[in-house]
């Protein structure tokens, strides 16, 4: 995690990113604070926090943009080379950590961070 600059709109827009366990949809936050924080600065904000490891963020169904919490990264660079699971009926987003780069099959590294599965959650199962 990098270092957090502690404006009042930065604080309020982690605190939601950091209680939700699931990923948050930029629609959301944008929603969420309506009139109390614009939209651009919404987005500043995601681009800083995404800047500084605290977050990363990948495209869903329908191009939205979403954003999850960082497990592992470090202040360098981003370790969230994982695919995300939407669920076709609440729309919720996981991040699916501890898969396994395929190495020794495919013989390099290759990127899973863009791949999008979808299907039905537990809960909705
Ligand atoms: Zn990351
Ligand atoms: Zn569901
Ligand atoms: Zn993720």
């Amino acid at each position: 995690m990098g270092i957090i600059r502690k404006t009042k709109h930065f604080q309020k827009v982690l605190d939601i990113l950091l209680k939700q366990e699931n990923a948050v949809s930029a629609n959301y936050l944008v929603t969420h604070f309506n009139d109390e924080i614009n939209k651009s600065t919404i987005y500043r904000i995601l681009d800083k926090m995404e800047d500084d490891r605290i977050i990363h963020s990948f495209v869903g169904v329908n191009g939205l943009k979403w954003y999850a919490k960082c497990v592992k990264c470090t202040v360098k660079e981003h370790h969230d080379n994982h695919p995300h699971f939407q669920c076709e009926k609440c729309n919720e987003v996981q991040c699916i950590n501890h898969t396994n780069n395929a190495t020794k099959l495919i013989g390099s590294q290759f990127l899973v961070k863009s791949v999008l599965l979808t299907g039905i959650c537990n809960r909705c199962f």
